[in-house]
């Protein structure tokens, strides 16, 4: 092999990073080299990235490795004990060209591969202009990092650090470059991207931004957010929703229980009452919006009362897209030392609750059938509408912006037939 690969995993964050170092380990001349950004969400995110370490030390016995991302930050030593690997960048080393200059040679001990700074101890985030996402037709940009936060089972402030936002101006300047780049969906992500802008003068939020982005930059055809707690959804955020075509209408909550008592023990900001009067709200300002939720089975001390709490959540929000997490120990987190539920009943609740995901998946895919869509088109021959639901896309470019009729679904995606071609 021969210049810099980037192995990603994770979250859309990470994959805006990647862009990122793979631009500043060009610019410091990497050669030869293969950066594997990694997470920490899950020990069996944790446990994939180890495997593909040692997969493309096999397959590139000369290459440099160099692993990076929230792992590498939260589990250093882990990383920097592999023979495979050559070393260990944390969060915001792995973000500047320096950092790819001063590598340590090659065979040296654990110790002296590490370059892992005190993430907590990191108070701005340092915009980043990328023009090019890899293999992706939306384009991500990072405008938060860090979470002020401590849910009881994350350990995303462990290896992001406390919130910091990208400057508004910055984050304007990274759009209009993506879209004259040809980008025509622009999604804004960060790790609580609606504690946006309470570290920056006059205080912006997240729907201010979105709100200037919109009318600075009128060829951004598609926005989108990559997740929000719905408890800290602002106003701007809300006339968006109600009034804006170019605001996708699709919506991914961080909910992870519809237990309250869970949702307590999780030191999450939140009630079930919260999470339906918001969900309620906006469907009342937009009907045909989508929503997708993450959420958590088999947390510590979870009943089976309460995990039908949450199965209940789940379908009386009438959750499109659930994204269901069997809960993990994350080391030195507060649920960790909790009472832990037994293994093989976290797996059995984690599948109940991905059964139900899949049931309120099917009705909304029914809920589509006779509609028509704007879809764009991504590059593996499918596409998403406007609301984020899958569509069969034969023989169509990736990039185009195509209007359907939608005809029907193979319980996965939709199907369509084509009416206009609006390239982009
Ligand atoms: S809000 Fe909670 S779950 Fe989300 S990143 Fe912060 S600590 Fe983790």
């Amino acid at each position: 092999m021969s210049g810099v690969e980037v192995i990603t995993f994770g979250c859309r964050l990470n994959t805006y990073e990647s862009e990122v170092m793979r631009s500043q380990a060009e610019k410091a001349g990497l050669n030869n080299a293969i950066l594997v950004n990694t997470c920490a969400v899950t020990g069996e995110a944790v446990r994939q990235a180890r495997q593909a370490i040692r997969r493309a030390r096999r397959d590139n016995p000369h290459a440099r490795i160099i692993v990076t991302g929230c792992a590498a930050q939260t589990e250093k030593q882990t990383f920097a004990e592999m023979a495979e690997v050559d070393a260990v960048l944390g969060n915001e080393e792995k973000l500047k060209s320096a950092s790819y200059r001063a590598l340590p040679d090659f065979g040296v001990s654990a110790e002296e591969k590490l370059r892992v700074n005190d993430i907590v101890s990191v108070r701005a985030t340092a915009p980043q202009m990328i023009r090019h996402i890899d293999g992706h037709v939306r384009a991500f940009i990072q405008v938060q990092n860090g979470c002020d936060h401590r849910c009881t089972f994350c350990i995303i402030p462990y290896g992001r650090g406390n919130s910091r936002s990208v400057p508004m101006g910055a984050v304007a300047d990274q759009a209009r470059n993506l879209v004259e780049s040809g980008y025509c969906e622009i999604v804004l992500t960060g790790v609580d991207a609606t504690s946006y802008g309470a570290d920056l003068p006059g205080t912006p939020t997240l729907g201010l931004l979105a709100k200037t982005l919109l009318k600075q930059i009128p060829d951004i055809r598609r926005l989108r957010l990559s997740s929000i707690d719905s408890i800290e959804a602002d106003r701007h955020l809300m006339d968006l929703i109600a009034d804006e075509p170019r605001f996708m209408p699709h919506l991914h909550l961080s909910l992870q229980h519809g237990d309250d008592m869970i949702l307590k023990r999780m030191k999450r900001r939140h009630s079930r009452a919260d999470a339906m009067r918001f969900i309620e709200d906006v469907r009342r300002l937009r009907p045909e919006m989508s929503f997708g939720a993450d959420m958590i089975a088999g947390f510590p001390t979870e009943t089976e009362e309460m995990f039908v709490n949450a199965v209940g959540l789940a379908e009386q929000a009438a959750i499109a897209h659930l994204h269901v997490f069997p809960y993990s120990p994350r080391p030195g987190t507060p649920a960790a030392r909790m009472p832990q539920l037994d293994r093989a009943l976290i797996k059995e609740r984690a599948a109940r609750l991905r059964e139900a995901g899949q049931r309120l998946h099917q009705t909304h895919l029914d809920s589509m059938v006779g509609t028509r869509q704007w879809l764009l088109v991504e590059n593996s021959g499918l596409a998403h509408t406007e609301n984020f639901t899958l569509v069969a896309a034969p023989g169509l470019r990736p990039r185009d912006l195509v209007q359907v009729a939608i005809t029907g679904h193979n319980g996965k995606h939709l199907d369509m037939q084509l009416l206009a071609a609006d390239a982009a």
